[in-house]
């Protein structure tokens, strides 16, 4: 498998952080057919050939802040910091235009909207509570009062499958459709490895001891800013333990379970056990990985 089959990731612009080091070579390329990727709030815009729609900075709010997304065909592209208040939170309408969305497309909104998102919800400083500002393009928020720089953040994330004796351990949480079940994740803490986060999650979620935790693929997930981190380990001891405040359910399935899941799941259905998660998940790439590797 390559990155590129992987959503949200593959994207063509080139980051060029020469530039967002320097004043003078952002100001040159916003005055020369610069694109702003053009958003409603955090949504993407559309168009009928079902590509994102791209216009100039002229489209841009007059007080608006805008992000140097990076350069392509030698452009300027950039994307504009919602106004306060006109963010809203992931819908199902959002889920279906991704999902009309080109590879390419949908790691450029991706990153995109994980920026401005990070922007609209960083115009105080942490610190001392100071009006922030943007700066090197974006990359940077600087506040006034203090002079505190602030970063935008990835979170990390740890998915994971278990394995025993040739079974997967998956789980569902209460949002998920009826019969769905996926990779057991969650956050890494301060002052915990990838492995330990993982150990940590599975022990939590379901009861059980893992070892040989090993790292197999990753995927960026802009809602709003995470770094979906997957793994693969070993349990000895296939007892489960919910814990009902994550999940509703977790339980063992067998090869031949997930390889039927995962053929429906490609056509958009469910299996015989279970619905298996989407193409756009990195816990769909995770099954495939594990059923391919035999
Ligand atoms: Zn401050």
């Amino acid at each position: 498998m390559t990155a590129a089959t992987i959503a949200f990731s593959g994207s063509r612009i080139d980051r060029a952080d020469h530039i967002r080091q320097s004043p003078e070579l952002l100001a040159g390329l916003m005055s020369h057919r610069a694109r702003l990727l053009l958003l409603e709030g955090l949504d993407p815009v559309i168009g009928e050939d079902g590509a994102l729609t791209w216009g100039s900075l002229a489209d841009a709010a007059p007080d608006a802040e805008l992000v140097f997304l990076g350069l392509s065909d030698e452009r300027g592209c950039f994307a504009q910091v919602p106004a306060a208040g006109s963010v809203a939170p992931p819908n199902p309408r959002l889920w279906q235009a991704l999902a009309s969305l080109a590879a390419e497309d949908l790691a450029t909104y991706g990153g995109a909207r994980s920026m401005v998102d990070w922007h609209a919800r960083h115009r105080f400083c942490a610190r001392c509570g100071g009006a922030t500002s943007l700066a090197k393009g974006g990359w940077q928020r600087n506040c006034g009062a203090c002079k505190a720089e602030h970063f935008p953040r990835v979170d990390p994330v740890t998915i994971m499958l278990v394995e025993h004796q040739g079974n997967i351990l998956l789980g569902r949480q209460p949002r998920f459709p009826a019969g769905n079940y996926s990779a057991l994740a969650g956050f890494v803490e301060p002052g915990e490895t990838i492995e330990e986060a993982v150990a940590r999650e599975v022990f939590e979620e379901a009861g059980v001891r893992v070892r040989d935790v090993s790292y197999v693929m990753c995927q960026p997930w802009p809602f709003p800013s995470s770094l979906m981190i997957g793994c693969h380990a070993y349990a000895d001891d296939p007892a489960v333990t919910i814990d009902k405040n994550e999940l509703d359910d977790a339980c063992w399935f067998t090869r031949a379970q997930v390889e039927d899941a995962m053929r429906a799941a490609q056509a958009g259905g469910k299996g015989e056990a279970f619905g298996a998660p989407p193409p756009f998940a990195v816990a769909h790439h995770l099954l495939n990985w594990w059923v391919r590797r035999g």
